[in-house]
């Protein structure tokens, strides 16, 4: 049996650094919208300085007005600003959080375009080149927040219409031809605006999507369509880290199929590949629980990663896999059993981070992510050299290992 190579070293892993798993759409979506926080914050104040430094000598008699204008802009900004910080792209949210982080967002530059709408009411200029100033500016606030559209397309679209309607509908009122004509020039870049941020709403959409279809590609293995090595390496260390978090066990099966070489030798390496896929979905179809992944770890070696899950149940769920692959009753005519059997070995961690490195007992404390792989690859070695088909255990805080790796990590030693 070929030993199992570890990918990890044995520093353990710091539970803050939470790369997050596979990225979802909106995780992606939302992560972008805060990226560009920085742009809201400058652009709505240096506009809003820029505007009220023009009509500062334009409406003498409203100067308290044009300040209490200007602090709502920046403080709005500012609040806005400083929510979006709390956001972290690299952690995992749910879906729910995500929402949420998404409403926060359009709730404040919904708010945001509002008071821009209400400046065209408040100050409304009569002369043309202030009026042309005013709406190029707000024409500047909607492009600064074209971000908008990776949380809602219609939050977008409802900021193109608070923002822009009061000045429109005022030119339209007043009788002035030219104040007329401007209120149409208006109204047909607006609806460019919206055709535009469509367009951009789609493309930001499409390159997303593909971004995920290409990770799914990436993270799946080609011949039994689960998850691959690279997938498990990484999910392995998302759940090492959460399972030191929140102090729970973590549990891995590793299986071997037996005799796998003959196999090939008989019925040759199609054959092969197609026992593989089926022993594959069997895997697959016994781990339920979401977190639970399912992975080809190598030629035909498989691993089942079983976070918040003791080394009993996952001994339990070790022995129905076992089961389930005697029970597909495929043909090995130089297997003992003359069917395919596979070989399992279990261990269980329960992670821990020694946060402080001033523990009493150092050495009892720190585990390592490779100490749970060593553990079930050593347990598996054992059911093969049991007979085969069966299910073997061995826990991972053993003292003699932790000694071990301990002693292998000072000397900078290869694990696994
Ligand atoms: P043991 O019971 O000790 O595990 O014996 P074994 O013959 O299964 O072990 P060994 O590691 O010697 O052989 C593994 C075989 O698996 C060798 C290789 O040809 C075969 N194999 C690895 N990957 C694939 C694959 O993708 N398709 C096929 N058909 N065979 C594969
Ligand atoms: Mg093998
Ligand atoms: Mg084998």
């Amino acid at each position: 049996m070929a030993k199992v190579e570890s990918t990890f070293d044995n520093t353990p892993l710091d539970p803050s650094k939470d790369k997050g798993d596979s990225p979802s759409l909106m995780q992606g979506q939302i992560a972008y919208l805060y990226k560009n926080k920085t742009l809201g914050i400058w652009s709505n104040i240096i506009l809003a300085i820029i505007l009220m430094a023009f009509f500062w000598l334009h409406f003498p008699k409203q100067h308290l007005l044009l300040l209490i204008w200007l602090g709502l802009i920046i403080t709005l900004s500012l609040v806005r600003y400083f929510v979006g910080k709390s956001f972290k792209p690299e952690r995992q949210y749910t879906q729910l959080e995500l929402t949420s982080w998404a409403n926060r967002h359009v709730f404040f530059t919904s708010l945001l375009s509002t008071i821009w709408g209400l400046s065209g009411l408040v100050f409304f200029p009569n002369d043309l080149p202030h009026m042309a100033l005013l709406i190029l500016i707000l024409f500047s606030v909607l492009l600064a927040s074209i971000p908008t559209l990776a949380a809602s397309r219609i939050a977008y679209y409802f900021q193109i219409l608070v923002t822009l309607a009061p000045t429109t509908i005022l030119l339209f009122m007043s009788r002035e031809s030219g104040h007329q004509l401007l209120a149409l020039a208006v109204i047909v870049m607006a609806l460019t605006l919206v055709f535009v941020s469509g367009y951009i709403y789609h493309l930001l959409f499409e390159l997303q999507n593909a971004q995920i279809a290409l990770q799914a590609l990436a993270d799946t293995d080609q011949l039994t369509g689960i998850a691959n090595r690279r997938h498990f390496d990484r999910k392995f260390k998302v759940e090492w880290r959460r399972a030191m978090r929140e102090q729970t066990p973590i549990s891995l099966v590793l299986v071997d199929v037996d005799f796998f070489k003959k196999y090939n030798d008989t019925y040759g390496h199609q054959a092969g590949d197609r026992c593989l896929q089926q022993i594959a979905m069997a895997l697959d179809s016994i781990s339920h629980r979401p977190a639970d992944l399912a992975s080809r770890y190598g030629g035909e070696e498989f691993a089942v990663l079983l976070p918040v899950t003791s080394q009993e149940n996952a001994a339990m769920l070790a022995e129905r896999l076992r089961k389930k692959v005697e029970s597909l009753k495929i043909e090995h005519s130089s297997s003992k059993l003359g069917i395919v059997t596979i070989s399992v070995g279990v261990s269980c961690c329960q992670p821990v981070w020694d946060f402080t490195g001033n523990t009493p007992d150092e050495e009892q404390k720190v585990t390592f992510p490779a100490m749970l792989l060593t553990a079930a690859d050593n347990a598996l070695y054992v059911a093969k050299e049991a007979g085969r088909n069966q299910v073997s255990e061995q826990g991972c805080g053993d003292q003699k290992i932790a000694n071990v790796l301990q002693k292998q990590a000072e000397e900078n030693l290869p694990i696994g």
